[in-house]
């Protein structure tokens, strides 16, 4: 149906294309380029042997957009896929716009300098990509991503309106290192270490980091401790859906984990300012990135289940509901299918899907879009057969926490 150009060749990546690859008459010719050719060729030949597909591979750095522009004219690309960092979603956008080619990522623009995680920076292409008559999807991993679609699913088939709502991710899968992150160390820090902030009555309510901690009793998982954070898809669900009085974004983390980072960020490992080291300036969060367990290496370890989902509460035919809806998915069967964990495998299957989407002409539409805004029910189909099966269950009341 459509070639691929996918950048950057971690975890989420490795995980997203042999995706695609299973999915070989959707995605007709896939070529993996990232800073590293080697990783992509690591990539290319787990593919080759899981599924007998053959995909390109080719180095680039994703910062050089001449460079992005003569390789995505070499591979006759039609869409790119963004699975490097946030880092440099904008001048990949810019690359597409030159190329004339649509757009997918998984998370949206940061500078480096700062985590900001806000929108504005790519919702400003909205203009340039409606009269490019090319789409760009912002935030097609999990979170954003599968959560967002689920509100929409929400707000078509159960519910007319939403009041509130929860994204409840829960990592119950352990990988018995002493400190790892599921996915890019320094983009998780940040986002751990950022101020906790959600959306209350037309304002966005702040809290310090890592400090408002709820127990749940997951779905399969069972009960874990949760943190109120700040989530990217807060800021794009209450635009989207302005009804909504409260959105949260809360996720599990262990004991252990909590202590770690709160260690680092108090000796100042997590800092995203530059510092002197030996005549030569560093930045604390990308040595320690370098210390850290990679990863996308983490599969063969993990064990246990996730369970990321929306507990919703709105109003149908003037009668108030509240419903929960959820996708289990369990790390080592994650592994025996892709070779990935199942915090890559829940990023790169939606990554797929979105691309799917656009390759298939299911999401058409031109401009630059979030998840939430697009039709979610033949994205949904697709959750069901590509190996992220979802569940929705109405409770009795809205939570209470
Ligand atoms: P990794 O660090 O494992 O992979 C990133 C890849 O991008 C690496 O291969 C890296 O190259 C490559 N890369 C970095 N900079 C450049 C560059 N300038 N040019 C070309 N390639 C580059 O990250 P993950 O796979 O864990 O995460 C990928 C993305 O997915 C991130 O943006 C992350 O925020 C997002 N994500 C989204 C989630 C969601 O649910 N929405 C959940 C988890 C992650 P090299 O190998 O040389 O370092």
């Amino acid at each position: 149906m459509g070639k691929v150009l996918v950048i950057g060749a971690g975890g989420v990546s490795s995980a997203a294309v042999t995706k695609m690859a299973m999915n070989a008459d959707i995605f007709t010719e896939i070529t993996l380029a990232s800073r590293r050719k080697f990783k992509c060729d690591d990539i290319a030949a787990n593919i080759k042997t899981r599924t007998g597909v053959e995909i390109a591979t080719a180095e680039v750095d994703a910062m050089d957009v001449p460079a992005v522009v003569a390789l995505i004219r070499q591979t006759g690309a039609t869409l790119l896929v963004n699975l490097a960092l946030p880092y440099q979603d904008l001048v990949l956008m810019d690359a597409c716009l030159e190329a004339g080619i649509n757009y997918l990522d998984t998370a949206n623009y940061e500078p480096e300098d700062v985590a900001k995680f806000e929108y504005h920076w790519q919702w400003a292409y909205q203009d340039k990509f409606k009269q490019a008559g090319l789409t760009a999807i912002l935030g097609s991993g999990f979170d954003p991503g599968v959560t967002s679609v689920f509100a929409t699913w929400l707000r078509k088939h159960k519910l007319d309106t939403i009041r509130q709502i929860d994204i409840l991710d829960c990592n119950g899968g352990d990988n018995g290192k002493v400190f790892a992150t599921n996915f890019n160390p320094e983009i998780n820090i940040r986002e751990v270490t950022a101020e906790a902030r959600h959306w209350e009555n037309n304002d966005w309510v702040t809290s310090p980091a890592m400090t408002h901690k709820v127990p749940f009793d997951f779905p399969v998982v069972g009960k874990k401790n949760m943190y109120l954070m700040y989530h990217e898809e807060l800021e794009s669900l209450k635009t989207h859906f302005p009804e909504i009085q409260r959105a949260r974004f809360w996720m599990t983390f262990g004991d252990a984990y909590i202590n770690h980072v709160r260690v680092l960020e108090g000796i100042g490992m997590t800092s995203i300012k530059p510092v002197m080291h030996d005549g030569v300036e560093i930045i604390p969060l990308q040595f320690l990135k370098s210390v850290l367990p990679d990863p996308s290496e983490l599969g063969e370890l993990t064990k246990g289940k996730t369970c990321i989902g929306d507990i919703a509460t709105g109003m149908k035919d003037g009668v108030e509901k509240t419903f929960y809806i959820y996708n289990i998915c369990d790390h080592e069967e994650c592994y025996a299918e892709v070779g990935s964990q199942a915090v890559s495998y829940t990023t790169g299957v939606p990554a797929m899907i979105g691309a799917a989407m656009v390759l298939k002409g299911e999401w058409a539409e031109a401009g630059v879009w979030n998840m939430e805004q697009l039709n979610p029910d033949p994205f949904m189909e697709m959750l069901n057969t590509q190996g992220l099966p979802w569940e929705v269950h109405e409770l009795d009341a809205p939570v209470d926490f």
